[in-house]
């Protein structure tokens, strides 16, 4: 990807097919999905790509083993059949890893041994390995940090994690390769209308503070949690469809869980579903859903969020985690529509495409596992509404390759430039954030590296030192919101 080249076909005045506003999972899909079906498209992102919820999340490609227990069967079997899509389509970046529920009865191995079983069913035999009841011996033995306690065994069964950064740049460059332009740190400031029918949209090049007008025949936003907002850029009034939920994650050395397994505790008090989950050789745990009234670009976990994190653990692990232990701590938001008036947890995980009077196609709610499905459904949708040439969807049989492999540590100097010049990465934050995962994996050691990454971003895009000291001193105070 080429940020240049993205500016200069907008200089050109192309006229685009599909302008997607809004760079995270679903955005990123949707360009996928219509560069690769032969429609002129572009993508806007306000600031770096999958910057907002897409590179917050539990990093798990997963049908949801706790929507079986809402009674939600058809909601499971789609995501599963997507995961069966991105590990066959993705394999650098979406594998399969086994996770164990344990147990503290005969009622709950018989219950969540079934209701797994019923989760292998739904997966249609792809299943990447089937789940089992262990022994009290065999938990033991998978999880050694497992309190033995009250433990009479657990439920084996597996599902599928992943880098959520580094597969939102994979699939942005498979756009790109398509013939998609992308851009990223460029928002829609304004939607341009004739005779009440949306025609283009204005965005700024924030790096240059440039303005472009894009005319498009249709235009897709996937703003995400933002979406409510840049629907009142065409319709000031419009009244909100989304609920937004926190959850936040805190990130611990691996000494915590130092087996290949992940843990699930199918209920905690607040009856959500805890995951203790090796990522990066650190240990990922989360998560919470707490209703917010703001949506924020950066939002921060909150002290109760993690004290409810950190004890929890305390209940299952043989040694507490506390404060101290954190690496670095996160938070994300989701795109919950409205059904009502019922709490977050409750709201649907399904997506909801609307199209406005002027025809602005929103696409709304969704997972990471489920992007592809959705880029499918809105782009057939706009494709319709615009009135371009039907051509069928051809993302389940895409491959989606790794452009680089996301390290977990300091990136060197080497990867920085590659990150630069191939991957669009502009700022300290876009390195260490998103093409390394160093700002979520260990937040002190990612603030120590921002002077160098600084230097070889400045030296690869020519920026002035005082462009270098304003990208450490805010790389550093960001790092200093995600250590608690
Ligand atoms: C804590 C948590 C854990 C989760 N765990 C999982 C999981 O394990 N597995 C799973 O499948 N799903 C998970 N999810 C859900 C998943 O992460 C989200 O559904 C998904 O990332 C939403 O992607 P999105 O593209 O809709 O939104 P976003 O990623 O938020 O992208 C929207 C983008 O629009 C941009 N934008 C806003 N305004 C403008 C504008 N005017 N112009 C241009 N761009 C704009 C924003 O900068 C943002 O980057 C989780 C969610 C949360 C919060």
């Amino acid at each position: 990807m080429n940020r240049s080249a993205a500016i200069a076909r907008l200089r050109a005045g192309e006229t685009w097919d599909v302008l997607i506003a809004g760079g995270g999972a679903t955005g990123l899909y949707a360009a996928l999905d219509a560069a690769s079906r032969g429609y002129r498209t572009l993508l806007l992102e306000r600031g770096d790509f999958a910057s907002g919820t897409s590179s917050r999340s539990s990093k798990l490609i997963h049908g949801g083993v706790r929507y079986l227990r809402q009674g939600r069967p058809g909601f499971v079997r789609a995501a599963l059949f997507e995961r069966t899509l991105l590990l066959r389509n993705a394999p650098d970046l979406v594998h399969p890893r086994d996770f164990i529920v344990p147990v503290y009865s005969a009622w709950e191995k018989f219950f969540y041994g079934t209701g797994l079983k019923c989760y292998d069913l739904l997966a249609r035999g792809h299943q990447p390995q089937s789940s089992r009841v262990l022994s009290r011996a065999e938990t033991l033995a998978a999880v050694p940090t497992l309190q033995p306690g009250r433990l009479t065994g657990g439920v084996r069964y597996s599902d599928g994690q992943f880098d959520d950064a580094a597969l939102a740049v994979a699939v942005a460059c498979a756009a790109w390769t398509n013939g998609g332009a992308l851009l990223n740190h460029a928002p829609v400031t304004a939607l341009i209308k004739t005779g009440g029918r949306i025609r283009g949209a204005v965005l700024r090049d924030e790096e240059t503070g440039e303005t472009f007008e894009a005319g498009a025949r249709i235009i897709v936003n996937a703003t995400g949690v933002f979406a409510d907002e840049f629907r009142r850029l065409d319709e000031p009034g419009a009244a909100p469809t989304l609920a937004p939920s926190q959850g936040a994650h805190v990130v611990l050395p691996r000494e915590f869980l130092p087996g290949e397994t992940a843990l699930m505790i199918p209920k905690t008090s607040d009856g959500r579903v805890l995951f203790a989950i090796p990522w990066h050789d650190r240990v990922l745990l989360g998560t919470t859903d707490t209703e917010v009234k703001e949506i924020v670009r950066e939002p921060v976990p909150f002290a109760e969020e993690v004290d409810f994190l950190l004890g929890h653990a305390a209940r299952y692990l043989t040694r507490a985690p506390t404060r101290a232990d954190v690496l670095s701590a996160f938070a994300g938001l989701r795109p919950l529509v409205k059904t009502g008036s019922s709490p977050a947890r409750a709201l649907a995980r399904d997506h909801i495409i609307g199209v406005s009077p002027a025809g602005l196609v929103t696409i709304t709610g969704g997972k990471w596992t489920t992007a592809r499905k959705m880029a499918e459904d809105v782009i057939n949708r706009a494709a319709d509404l615009a009135g371009l040439p039907a051509r069928p969807c051809r993302t389940a049989a895409l491959p989606v390759p790794s452009p680089f492999f996301p390290t977990a540590g300091v990136p060197d100097d080497a990867f920085v430039a590659a990150a630069v010049r191939e991957t669009m990465a502009r700022t300290v934050e876009d390195v260490l954030a998103r093409r390394s995962r160093v700002l979520f994996l260990d937040a002190r050691a990612a603030a120590g590296a921002a002077p160098r990454v600084a230097a070889v971003i400045a030296q690869a895009l020519a920026r002035p030192a005082a462009w270098q000291l304003a990208q450490v001193e805010s790389f550093r105070a960001l790092a200093a919101r995600h250590l608690p």
